[in-house]
């Protein structure tokens, strides 16, 4: 697998329930998190950014589009 994109960034991080497409997803980006620091590094801060978000708005949607906002500008500097 290549470096994880923006979107495969988002899914993973706002995955809110588990079916095979979703496990099938979370495993593929794992195995790529294991062997690579950068796209760790973006996780986690994605990751931060969701939790901070969902606890403010309580909305899994509203949180996702945010994180997606957020994450764009900061992604552009990478
Ligand atoms: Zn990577």
């Amino acid at each position: 697998m290549e470096h994880l994109n923006f979107e495969n960034v988002i899914e993973f991080v706002s995955f809110d329930k588990l079916n095979d497409e979703s496990i099938k997803k979370s495993a593929e980006v794992n195995a790529h998190l294991a062997e690579c620091e950068a796209c760790r590094k973006i996780v986690r801060a994605a990751q931060l950014l969701y939790d901070e978000m969902l606890s403010e708005c309580r909305d899994r949607e509203i949180a996702k589009e945010k994180l997606a906002e957020t994450l764009g500008e900061q992604m552009g500097q990478f």
